[in-house]
């Protein structure tokens, strides 16, 4: 059986180290891994190849930046040649970037090749999210929907597709965090760089264009933050495209610990030792969940709905002014932990994925 990956972007790295190694581990696959070059500077992208260990990639097609449909457009046309040339019997893609979009079109129309996602079925039901657009489709044009969740499972069957089509498998994320956590624990010196004590900070991630375009929400955001900062430290590793719009808007940041994007040793040591988290990543609201972190969502809505059912996480979202994201930031530091639970599987989800592609 011969898989071909396609990754481009950090949290693509992430997932797809635990599956590598399991693709790696199984008897009779040939494993071919494309990365399509969406992220590609060092702290984006050659960090987590060096960290988790990940294969170079077999391709590298160093295609980014321009509007999405420039981006889009050329990743199709290059992954079509890609697959075409590696023959495989999978492509096999990872969560909700335009990589993954890209891959599932040029494959779903080639023939003899089928396609299978990773993390298929999460929804935030916001339309006018990318991410939203890029996970329907490819759920929609995959033989094989791997998902992390019930509430996957279940958003699925809502919209038609065949439960024979359907295998949960847990989240891969997980798998990552039980594998890395420990060594995070021995390498990384990230707190004393950043001058916090364990347990004695904040931890900050913003990266999500309805943030970061629109300079309103960002301005709350970071005057939340910073009115936060006044009473914990505030540690906010700041994603390239945050950094630039918050260059372009001329946006004061006294007050916060900026560092730029860390490794991922680093964000799991940081989001271990911090009292609280707050993003408006996916990955992230899930890593403090695995160290039993609390969390604020900068967002109206979730796809990862347990955390927030759980009591682990509520939404705050940047609509109106600083004053109130920072009331919503102090009354989650002051709220409980949430309840036990293990929505994500027991991290043996990359090994399920493997088993999926073989059987089906
Ligand atoms: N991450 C990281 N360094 C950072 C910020 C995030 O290693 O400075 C990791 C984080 O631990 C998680 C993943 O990147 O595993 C999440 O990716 P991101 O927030 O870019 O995307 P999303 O999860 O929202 O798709």
């Amino acid at each position: 059986m011969k898989v071909l990956t396609v990754v481009g972007a950090r949290p693509q790295f992430i997932k797809a180290a635990p599956v590598g190694d399991a693709l790696a581990a199984a008897e009779g696959v040939e494993h071919v891994l494309v990365h399509t070059g969406q992220h590609f500077d060092q702290s984006m992208s050659d960090v987590f190849f060096e960290e988790l260990s990940i294969a170079k990639p077999d391709v590298r097609l160093n295609i980014n930046g321009g509007s999405h449909g420039q981006m889009t457009g050329q990743m199709i046309e290059a992954l079509e040649e890609v697959i075409v040339e590696a023959t495989p019997d999978w492509v096999l893609v990872y969560g909700d970037t335009n990589s993954t979009l890209a891959a599932a079109i040029a494959a779903s129309k080639l023939s003899g090749v089928r396609l299978a996602h990773v993390e298929a079925g999460l929804r935030s039901f916001n339309r006018a999210m990318p991410e939203e657009v890029n996970r329907v489709v490819t759920d929609h044009l995959s033989h094989l929907c791997l998902t992390p969740t019930a509430t996957a499972d279940h958003n699925l069957q809502a919209e038609g597709i065949d439960g024979t089509l359907v295998v949960r498998t847990g989240d891969v994320m997980f798998d990552a965090v039980l594998r890395f956590g420990a060594l995070a624990e021995r390498r990384s010196t990230v707190l004393e760089e950043a001058g916090v004590q364990d347990g004695g900070f904040v931890l900050a991630t913003v990266h999500r264009a309805e943030n970061t375009d629109d300079p309103r929400r960002l301005r709350a955001v970071i005057g939340g933050l910073r009115s936060l900062a006044t009473d914990v430290p505030v540690v906010l590793p700041m994603h390239p495209r945050t950094a630039r719009a918050a260059e372009q808007a001329e946006m004061n940041l006294d007050g916060l610990i900026i560092l730029p994007p860390v490794g991922y040793l680093d964000m799991l040591a940081l989001e271990r030792a911090a009292q609280m988290v707050v993003t408006d990543s996916g990955g992230v609201q899930k890593e403090a969940f695995f160290q039993r972190r609390r969390c604020v969502t900068l967002r109206t809505e979730t796809e990862w709905v347990e955390l927030v059912d759980l009591g682990w996480n509520s939404l705050v979202p940047p609509v109106t002014d600083a004053e109130d994201v920072a009331a919503g930031l102090r009354a989650a530091l002051d709220s409980d932990e949430g309840d036990e639970a293990t929505p994500y599987g027991d991290g043996d989800a990359a090994r399920r994925v493997v088993d999926a592609l073989v059987q089906s």
